[in-house]
């Protein structure tokens, strides 16, 4: 597995409202596009800064793992990394053959249609590791 960039940058918030302002005033620019992404019970904001983008989650339902993330993490924060990779497929089998536990064992379908699956932050030392593929 060898990544391009980081692709995004996942930032848990109890309120887009609440932290879009302060995004669009420290970046200097609006927000590109907010989107629900019903599988993870969230809702998403984009930034974007050069290669990368914060993308700030709020919890849709109590059942979204954001929302029980916040709740022990009540000021929000630094959720998760997502790196770029080629293929998704061939990424997880990658970290699998590494013995990094995954918690997607295929890629789903994440916001702005790309191509993800997740790795466990029991084997990441701590970091919740997102791998994302742009679809060609
Ligand atoms: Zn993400």
């Amino acid at each position: 597995m060898k990544p391009s960039h980081i692709e995004h940058i996942g930032i848990a918030v109890k309120s887009l409202d609440e932290v879009i302002p302060y995004y669009e005033k420290l970046l200097g620019q609006k927000c590109y596009s907010i989107e629900e992404v019903a599988d993870q019970k969230v809702r998403t904001a984009f930034f974007k800064v050069g290669d990368t983008k914060i993308e700030l989650l709020e919890p849709t339902s109590p059942e979204s793992t954001i929302a029980k993330w916040l709740e022990n993490n009540p000021r929000g924060g630094v959720h998760h990394l997502a790196f770029c990779v080629d293929s998704v497929t061939d990424a997880l089998a990658d970290a699998e053959a590494m013995g990094i536990q995954l918690i997607d064992k295929a890629p789903r379908r994440g916001a702005e249609g790309l191509n993800i699956g997740f790795l466990h932050p029991k084997s990441t030392f701590g970091v919740l590791t997102e791998l994302c593929e742009v679809p060609k």
